[in-house]
């Protein structure tokens, strides 16, 4: 995979990934991304954000609103 910014190629690691939703910040480890060595542009694999999607959507369904069950 090359860099879309500058050609460069870019590398895989497991780095911790950060992600806003619905006002909640999760903190998922040890997800692979994309890491440019030139310039140090990250992104990460499509695959792991559709998974990690999937994973809120589902977290919304097991999660039960306290202010609903009061
Ligand atoms: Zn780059």
């Amino acid at each position: 995979m090359k860099c879309p910014y500058c050609q460069s190629m870019m590398v895989e690691e497991l780095l911790d990934y950060t992600v806003d939703y619905e006002g909640h910040t999760l903190t998922l480890e040890d997800v692979p991304t994309w890491v440019c060595e030139a310039c140090d542009y990250s992104q990460v694999d499509e695959d792991v954000i559709e998974a990690v999607e999937d994973m809120l959507e589902h977290l919304d369904t097991v999660q039960a609103d306290p202010d609903e069950l009061a």
